[in-house]
């Protein structure tokens, strides 16, 4: 059985790096907000949808790189890359969002036959929270189906597209381990910004919890240590070695 997994940037996070690591100094870096498309033969999966419609820029209208916050171009939006790859939006049958914070699914309103799968405390969490910069219902909950989930899911029951709960960032966060040919890949989002928060075992300020997050980063230190490769959430420096749009392996 063939699974395959492909990398899409789906706009621009801009912060200094004391953002994702305390006390860390530097100047504005610009990092990716990825999605990733998962092809198992019982159906297509995306891990995130990037940021939506509500960040757009024109690339006249686009933030100077010193400035903190998110923006995307409508051709760097999830639809677009879909179709760039081939792919029609609305063959996707199921949108695995990490969290539900604007830069994660501000793309599922693109997705129109999908079937959306959150942690059940994350999506009570966007909607007891009253700040459209981060939960926008719009967004995460744009009409669509959406499978509510209380922890672990293994999504087609043969072990090869596993939700784990990786909580911490958010009260609901949660992640994908995807079994490749070559092995396991874990592909983390928020729960771990950058390979630098993993090896200093560093969470940021801005965490729901961050004795959580903690925790979660000790499993993803125990995956790590047994070879499951992570893509992290917003890593411009790995970014750099991920080939968008290819199968990776
Ligand atoms: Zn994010």
């Amino acid at each position: 059985m063939t699974l395959r997994l492909y990398a899409f940037n789906c706009g621009w996070f801009q912060c200094r790096p004391g953002f994702f690591i305390d006390g860390e100094e530097g100047d504005y870096i610009r990092s990716p907000v990825p999605a990733y498309l998962i092809e198992h033969p019982k159906g297509k999966v995306l891990f995130d949808t990037g940021l939506g419609e509500r960040y757009r820029k024109t690339p006249e209208t686009m933030m100077p790189e010193n400035k903190f916050g998110l923006q995307t171009l409508a051709d760097m939006e999830i639809a677009a890359r879909l179709r760039g790859a081939d792919i029609d939006p609305a063959s996707i049958n199921w949108i695995v969002n990490s969290h539900l914070h604007a830069d994660h699914c501000g793309g599922n309103p693109q997705i129109p036959n999908a079937t959306i799968i959150v942690q059940r405390r994350e999506f009570e969490a966007a909607e007891e929270t009253d700040n459209p910069a981060l939960y926008h219902a719009s967004e995460y909950d744009p009409g669509h189906p959406v499978k509510k989930i209380d922890g672990e899911y293994d999504l087609f029951g043969d072990g090869t597209i596993r939700i784990i709960p990786t909580y911490g960032h958010t009260p609901g966060h949660q992640s994908v381990i995807v079994t490749l040919p070559k092995g396991e890949v874990l592909l983390a989002a928020d729960c771990c910004y950058t390979e630098a928060n993993l090896q200093r075992r560093a969470m940021p300020q801005f965490s729901w919890d961050i004795g959580e997050g903690l925790k979660t980063l000790d499993r993803l230190k125990d995956m790590e240590a047994k070879g499951v490769r992570i893509l992290f959430g917003h890593d411009a420096r790995q970014w750099k070695s991920v080939r968008e749009a290819e199968a990776l392996d």
